[in-house]
Formats: structure tokens, C-alpha cells, sequence
């Protein structure tokens, strides 16, 4: 059998019989048609190599079940598999990454229904560890009846695109030198700031800071040295502040740093702004390490707080601005509030700061003793209440100070001198017949608590004065314990154990859980000043007081009730059964010459 082209271009197939006699038979038939099917055939097929060859896209195809049997292309489509690896499995049981749940369902729910697919966008894993994003398009296959039999269709790496788009994004929203945010990503950081703030009730404070000898340095060393400065500003910066605060570059010398969360009382939201600013004072005055030498470069700060942000983040920065000029004013290397009230709160706040350091180390305080007294007015005790008699401004009130020592840490100190001022007072009055079995009552801050010594402090106190610890009540609040109640528990068993008594102070303010109230060794509760203030005028405040009374019974606790200011008050308290009263109507918090003098005329 052999093919011959007739000089017309037709194909014909020759076929010769060879007969018995030793003649033969030839047959032509014309096979141009099915000779043109096959050379188009093989043309195609050759064009299709070339194609997927040259092309960076791959070919696949899967069957009914959507496995793959079919590979094509130079694309690195296999990622270090063998075809064994591959054919046989769907595309959800190869390696893969990148795709959540939800869209693999997706993908699946539409090769279920035999539709097209464009650009399903995956990440594979190359066996070397590598990843690869890839986009997929497919399409169904039906054989000729119509039944349908696979998918097939191309795939492309698309990992150079991915990266180019993180790419963008981090140019678009972050500082190229330093990596922190952007003008761009600050302003809606202000704004995210503003809006949890409305929600949660706090405050945000903006601090914008500007390089004060940037120019000479950067001139002086060169642009490059003047990047390298600016690098570590940056990350000195983001070490001052949690990780929910932020760091920008504003441009320039110039850096932002937003806080959160702050409390919407401004004068302590103001004290946390203005100890940022001082540890970042602090820090950046630490000199840097730049072409060998050591230089010095110091920050001008300003600050303002914001609630919301109705003024707009373009005014509120400008704010800070201002803020910072005035600081640069004030002799650089300084910070600066935009509020003028917020600024003279701040001045008067660290001058209050200064002269509690000088009164503590001059032991200027002094107590006042408040008598606490049974249902039949025969006193029982006295809650110690500190008292500061400062040089200038006279007394001045605890409410005042007790909360600038506790932000700035001299609380520790102070309530040490006020727990030795007690305990000297407990051990004087031993010798006097009227007062020796009074109880004295000391507040002790939560800072001061937690402080690893605080039971060795008290117990030696107790030692050095003489005084008797089981006259001694030390009065907690109850936000002190959640934090650690383990800690507290401890420390309180320890001090119990000697005989000293705790109190629960302003009980029913606090969101005590009575969980763990129950485990602690306590002997009294204090009904706040505000539920007292309002009996018999508020009924849910009745029903909190008879409440907190109850419990005390229940829980075998003394109750006490401080603020007590009318005989109204009074009877309703003792209608309720509560054990004692402390407050105006039975007597005021008096200096210990006062009591002297009372002690003395005989009238306790
Ligand atoms: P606190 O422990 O709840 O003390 C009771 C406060 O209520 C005292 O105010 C007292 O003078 C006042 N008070 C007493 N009776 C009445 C009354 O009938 N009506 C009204 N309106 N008030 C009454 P003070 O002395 O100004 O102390 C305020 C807070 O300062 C104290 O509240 C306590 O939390 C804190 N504090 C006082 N001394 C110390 C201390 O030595 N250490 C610590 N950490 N905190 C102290
Ligand atoms: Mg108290
Ligand atoms: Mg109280």
C-alpha cells in the first residue's frame, strides 16, 4: 500500500492485489480529504506545543471527578512533584495556601455545576519550600453526547504581581526610610482612634515631635548619616509607646505618636501624655552613634488630646504644631500642651509632684483621726486619714494629692510614713484607759500592695513601733485584688495570720466579683459614702445598702457604714442592722491634740 499525488494534488492510496495466476490488481482510491484532516491534525497539534512552549502559562486538564491527568507547558507547574504526585489529585489536595474556606466552597460549588472559571487566584507550595501564586481559568468538557467528562484549562504564576501589589501598598501607606506609617496611614488612624474612643468612652492624645539640631547634623554629616539618624529616631520612638499606641513619620524631622485608650478625666489622660513625652525625651536625648561619632539630638514635643474627631486630623495636628513651636520656644528639648488649661493642669500637676518629693522626705504629713462608732455611739476605732500641711498652700486635701502620688509612684512612700504614723499613734494610745482597745484604720493604695515587701514593711512597723497588730485594719479597695488574687490572697493570709484586719473600702463601687471576695480573709465591709448619701432619697440606693448589709451577715463580715450625715441616715442604717458608722454627724476627722483634749475632759 502506498500514497501518490496526482500532478492535479490529489492523494491516492494504491493498493495491489496479487492474484493466483501471478497477475495482480491495483485499486486507487482518493484519500485527499482524510490526508488534509490529519496534516491539519498534526499542524495543530505542533502549533499547540509551540504555544504552551512558549508561552508562560501551563495547560491542564482534569477528569469527572475534577483529578488531574494532564500537564502542558514549560510554566514550573509541577513544584518539585512527580506527574505521579499530581495525577490522580484534586487541586484542594495538592499543596496549597492562601485560600480560605469559604472560597475553596466556593470554587468547588462551581465545578460542581460544570461552569467557566476566570482567575482563581491561589497560592501553591514548591516541595524546595518556596510559594507560588498562581491564577487558574478553566472551563467544563462535554463528549459528544453532550456528557460532561473534565475540565481543562490554564494556569499562570502570579507571584511577581503580588509582590509588585504589597509593594505598592506598603509605598502608599508606609515611610520608605523608616518603615513606620505614613501621613496617609496616620490620618486614618486618628480617625479609628477617634471613633473606638466615642465607643469605649476614652481619649486619644496626639504628640507631634520635631528634631530640634536636625539641620546642623544633617549638614554637618551628610544626607546619608542624616538617614541613618532619622532610621533610629524612628525605632527609639516605637519603643516608647504599647503596641496599640502608633509611630509615624510626619515627614521631614518631623514624627507623630498617637496614644490610646487614655481616660477622659483630661488632668490623667494630660499625666500619660506627659509621661510618653518624658520617656521619649528620655530616650531620644540618649546620644546616637552616627560615622563614628557620638551625636546629640534632642526632640521638641507638643501635645493635644483629642475625644472625637469633629475638629477634623488636619486640625488637631495643627494643634500639636502649634503645641511644638511653643515648646521650641520654651528652650527646645521640652514638651508642650495645646490647651492652655490642659498646660497650667500639667505645671501645677508637677509642681504638686516636687513638693510632695520635698514633703515626704520632710515628713511634712500628718494624720487626722475620724472615730467609727457602734449603734449606741460608744467608739470602737479611728480611720487614720492623711493630712498635708504644705508650706505655702496650707492644707491640702487628699483627694488633691493621693492621686499625683499614686501616677507618680510616691504613694509607696507616703502610705509607709502614713502606715508608721498609725501604728506610733496605736501604740500611744495603749497606755491611755479609754482608748487602748480602739482599732485604727489604714489605707492602703493598690500600688503600694502589690509591692513585693508590703507584708514585711507592715510587720515591721508593727515590731519597730510596738504597736498591736490586732488593733490594726488595713483598708483595700476593691479594684485592688482582680489583678492578681493569688498575690493577694497570700499576702493577706500572711498579715491575718498576726492578727491584722482588712476592710474592704468604698465597697459597692468596685465591680467586686463576690467569686473571689469569699476567698479573701476579710473582717469588714465599707458601704461607699454614696449609697449612705442617698437613703431614704433613691430606693434602689436602700435596696443596695440592706443588700450589702445581708451579705455582710451571710458572709459573717462587719458592715460599716462611712458618710453618715443625718440622724435620718442613721436610723435607717440601724433599722438595717448595720454594725458601725463613721462620718460627720458623729464626729469629723480632728488632729490628735484634738482628741487629747477630749480624751482628757473626759467627753469619749
Ligand atoms: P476614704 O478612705 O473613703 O475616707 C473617707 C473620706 O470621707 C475622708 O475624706 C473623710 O474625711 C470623708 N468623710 C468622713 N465622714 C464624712 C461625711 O459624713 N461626709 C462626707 N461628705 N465625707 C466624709 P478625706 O480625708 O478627704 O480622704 C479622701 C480619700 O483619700 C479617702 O477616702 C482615701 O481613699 C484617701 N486617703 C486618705 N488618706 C489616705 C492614706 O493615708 N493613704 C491612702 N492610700 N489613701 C488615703
Ligand atoms: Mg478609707
Ligand atoms: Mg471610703
Amino acid at each position: 500500500v502506498y500514497l501518490r499525488q496526482t500532478p492535479s494534488g490529489r492523494w491516492l492510496e494504491v493498493r495491489t492485489h496479487v492474484l493466483e495466476d501471478g497477475g495482480y490488481v491495483r485499486t486507487f482510491a482518493d484519500v485527499t480529504e482524510h490526508i488534509t484532516l490529519q496534516e491539519a491534525l498534526r499542524e495543530n497539534e505542533a502549533r499547540w506545543r509551540s504555544l504552551t512552549h512558549l508561552s508562560s502559562d501551563w495547560y491542564w486538564e482534569q477528569d469527572a471527578e475534577f483529578r488531574f491527568v494532564r500537564f502542558d507547558g514549560r510554566g514550573d507547574h509541577r513544584l518539585g512533584m512527580n506527574d505521579d504526585d499530581i495525577f490522580g489529585k484534586c487541586r484542594w489536595e495538592l499543596p496549597h495556601a492562601g485560600v480560605s474556606q469559604a472560597q475553596w466552597a466556593a470554587h468547588r460549588a462551581q465545578l460542581a455545576a460544570h461552569e467557566v472559571f476566570h482567575d482563581f487566584e491561589m497560592q501553591r507550595t514548591h516541595t524546595n519550600g518556596t510559594v507560588q501564586w498562581v491564577a487558574i481559568s478553566g472551563e467544563p468538557m462535554f463528549d459528544a453526547q453532550g456528557c460532561f467528562c473534565g475540565y481543562r484549562g490554564v494556569a499562570r504564576d502570579i507571584t511577581e504581581r503580588k509582590r509588585a501589589e504589597g509593594q505598592i501598598q506598603r509605598l502608599a501607606f508606609y515611610d520608605e526610610l523608616t518603615g513606620l506609617p505614613n501621613r496617609r496611614l496616620l490620618h486614618d488612624r486618628i480617625e479609628q482612634i477617634a471613633r473606638l474612643g466615642v465607643r469605649e468612652g476614652t481619649q486619644g492624645a496626639l504628640l507631634l515631635l520635631d528634631l530640634d539640631n536636625f539641620k546642623t547634623i544633617n549638614d554637618s554629616l551628610g544626607h546619608e548619616w542624616g538617614d541613618r539618624l532619622l532610621e533610629q529616631v524612628g525605632s527609639r520612638l516605637s519603643a516608647c509607646v504599647r503596641a496599640s499606641d502608633t509611630v509615624a513619620r510626619w515627614g521631614g524631622d518631623e514624627f507623630v505618636v498617637v496614644l490610646q485608650g487614655l481616660p477622659l478625666d483630661t488632668a490623667q489622660a494630660a499625666a500619660v501624655a506627659e509621661a510618653v513625652a518624658y520617656k521619649v525625651l528620655q530616650l531620644l536625648g540618649q546620644p546616637h552613634r552616627l560615622a563614628g561619632r557620638s551625636v546629640h539630638s534632642t526632640p521638641s514635643i507638643g501635645i493635644t488630646l483629642f475625644q472625637d474627631c469633629d475638629v477634623g486630623v488636619a486640625q488637631l495636628l495643627q494643634r500639636a504644631d502649634m503645641a511644638m513651636y511653643q515648646a521650641k520656644q520654651r528652650g527646645r528639648n521640652t514638651w508642650c500642651f495645646f490647651d492652655a488649661g490642659m498646660q497650667a493642669a500639667a505645671q501645677a500637676r508637677s509642681a504638686l509632684e516636687a513638693d510632695l518629693r520635698v514633703a515626704l522626705q520632710q515628713r511634712q504629713c500628718l494624720l487626722h483621726f475620724q472615730r467609727i462608732v457602734d449603734a449606741q455611739g460608744r467608739t470602737l476605732g479611728v480611720e487614720a486619714l492623711v493630712r498635708w500641711q504644705h508650706p505655702q498652700r496650707g492644707m491640702v486635701s487628699p483627694a488633691e494629692f493621693i492621686a499625683v502620688a499614686e501616677q507618680s509612684g510616691l504613694i509607696v512612700a507616703l502610705g509607709q510614713q502614713v502606715l508608721e504614723l498609725a501604728c506610733a499613734q496605736l501604740a500611744q494610745w495603749a497606755h491611755h484607759p479609754v482608748c487602748a482597745q480602739w482599732s485604727v484604720s489604714v489605707n492602703v493604695s493598690a500600688r503600694q500592695f502589690r509591692q513585693s515587701d508590703f507584708v514585711h514593711q507592715v510587720l515591721a512597723t508593727l515590731q519597730v513601733t510596738g504597736a498591736r497588730a490586732q488593733l490594726l485594719t488595713l483598708e483595700l479597695t476593691e479594684s485592688l485584688v482582680p489583678d492578681n488574687v493569688e498575690d493577694a490572697i497570700d499576702k493577706m493570709h500572711q498579715l491575718r495570720t498576726k492578727g491584722v484586719r482588712f476592710s474592704v473600702d468604698d465597697f459597692g463601687t468596685g465591680y467586686s466579683s463576690l467569686a473571689y471576695l469569699t476567698r479573701l480573709p476579710l473582717h469588714q465591709l465599707k458601704i461607699d459614702q454614696s449609697f449612705v448619701r442617698n437613703l431614704g432619697v433613691r430606693p434602689s440606693d436602700d435596696v443596695i445598702v440592706q443588700t450589702i448589709i445581708g451579705m455582710g451577715r451571710n458572709l459573717d463580715l462587719e458592715v460599716l457604714a462611712e458618710g453618715v450625715e443625718t440622724e435620718a441616715q442613721k436610723a435607717l442604717l440601724i433599722a438595717h442592722g448595720c454594725d458601725l458608722y463613721q462620718g460627720y454627724l458623729l464626729a469629723h476627722p480632728m488632729p490628735v491634740a484634738d482628741f487629747e483634749r477630749m480624751l482628757n475632759s473626759g467627753a469619749a
